[in-house]
């Protein structure tokens, strides 16, 4: 905790749990008691009219960060097939664990699925964790946040890397609070300080205004979601092996508290922007939905996808599934035609480590242009026909 109270000087008057924003503080035997949800603000050592509450000279942190080794990644996995965003942490996690002298370990829940972990050393991992049972065969928050959870505490890694899906999203934070750790949500960049061993995690802030680096100093393991997409993607070396580590998961009446009954498929899981090679996006240069027909028919050349920009769906000519940016998809394609987009800031950061940027607006000055390789001023209703039949003298490109 941050602060810690005077027991000598605290009277039982209850104004600092009233004056705690965070609900962090009750009451034991009239005194004071500073709980885990303290964030440190002070509101209580200003409404102490005692001064019995101060601030601590330093946040305890566990018994010794030193017994904690190794970066771990979230193996996420769905029906058997690993999830492309594991396979960019292990690629991140390698850079991480080569800076500073550790193992690269994958940690893996499912029921029978004991085949990735040869896929997993193959991609980097030196360690292969592996929980095996019935209750894990589907994602629930109450079995993987039970299984990992207590190989966090047997093992001790250092730091622990989650896909930012919708499952580590929901798994990364369970794990934090049962680790009594920190966890940033949503990185896209992440380096390493070689002495302290400290993460800096860094994610845009403040609507992608501004980037914020944040440090877990304290606490470990030091916990990070990164976006799909953000990250290099391991380089597999077939033939590579690893240690194979079963984890003894054992689940009681009680541990999962949720159970799934069907899973029904949304577009979204259809749509998969993050493989796609070649993405035509497109925005309200369109002008109507019906233009999204003629950016599939440049897309369908190169077997790629379409894709837009929010103000395209908030206009609600395409699903969400289809959003490129910060509230958005990520995606990295080889090839992204921007075509009637201006370029917000809040579109670019969901686009812009594309491989080829090529920009299709009747705006010499709009923003896209700053960060596309090729540049196309004109309406896109001519261009890109005129691009088609261009690729239609070459059908075997
Ligand atoms: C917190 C927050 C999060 C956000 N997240 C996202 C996000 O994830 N993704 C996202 O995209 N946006 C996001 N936005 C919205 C973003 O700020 C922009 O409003 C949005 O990207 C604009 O979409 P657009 O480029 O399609 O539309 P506009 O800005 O209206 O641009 C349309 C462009 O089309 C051009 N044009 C017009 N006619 C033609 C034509 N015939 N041929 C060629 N060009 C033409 C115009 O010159 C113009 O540049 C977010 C905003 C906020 C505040």
């Amino acid at each position: 905790m941050a602060v810690k109270v005077i027991l000598e000087k605290c009277k039982g008057c209850t104004k600092c749990v009233r004056s705690c924003p965070f609900t962090a503080i009750t009451m034991e035997n009239k005194k004071a008691v500073i709980g885990i949800a303290c964030t440190g603000c002070g509101q209580c050592i200003d409404a102490c009219p005692f001064g019995a509450i101060e601030r601590a000279e330093e946040a305890p942190g566990p018994a010794d960060l030193s017994e904690y080794h190794g970066v771990w990644v979230f193996a996420e996995q769905r029906e058997g097939k690993l999830m492309q965003v594991a396979v960019e942490l292990l690629g991140e996690g390698k850079k991480l664990a080569s800076v500073i002298g550790c193992e690269l370990c994958a940690v893996l829940c499912g029921s029978g699925v004991e085949n990735l972990a040869g896929e997993l050393f193959e991609y980097g991992a030196d360690k292969v964790y592996y929980g095996d049972a019935p209750e894990l065969k589907q994602y629930t928050t109450g079995a993987y946040t039970k299984a990992i959870y207590e190989a966090i505490l047997a093992y001790k890694p250092e730091i622990v890397l989650l896909g930012a899906t919708h499952i580590g999203r929901d798994l990364g934070p369970c794990l934090a609070v049962k680790c009594s750790t920190g966890l940033t949500a949503d990185c896209t960049r992440l380096e390493i300080d070689p002495e302290t061993k400290g993460i800096l995690q860094t994610r845009p802030a403040f609507g992608g205004n501004l980037m914020a680096t944040i440090v877990c100093p304290g606490h470990r393991p030091q916990m990070s979601t990164v976006r799909p997409g953000v990250m290099e993607k391991a380089e597999r070396q077939p033939g590579r092996r690893g240690t194979l580590i079963k984890l003894d998961v054992k689940f009681q009446e009680g541990d999962i508290r949720t159970k799934v009954l069907e899973v029904v498929k949304s577009v979204r899981e259809a749509v998969s922007l993050t493989d796609a090679e070649v993405i035509v996006s497109g925005g309200m240069g369109l002008g109507k939905p019906e233009g999204f027909q003629l950016l599939k028919k440049l897309a369908d050349r190169f077997g790629g996808s379409v894709a837009s920009s929010r103000a395209a769906v908030d206009a609600g000519w395409i699903d969400h599934a289809y959003q490129v940016g910060q509230t958005g998809t990520t995606v990295k394609p080889k090839i992204y035609f921007a075509c009637g987009i201006s370029g917000a800031i809040q579109h670019a950061a969901g686009m812009q480590n594309s491989g080829l940027i090529v920009a299709i607006n009747t705006n010499e000055n709009a923003p896209i242009f700053d960060i596309a390789d090729i540049g196309i001023v004109g309406d896109l209703y001519k261009v890109i026909p005129a691009i088609m039949e261009e690729l239609d003298k070459y059908p075997e490109a």
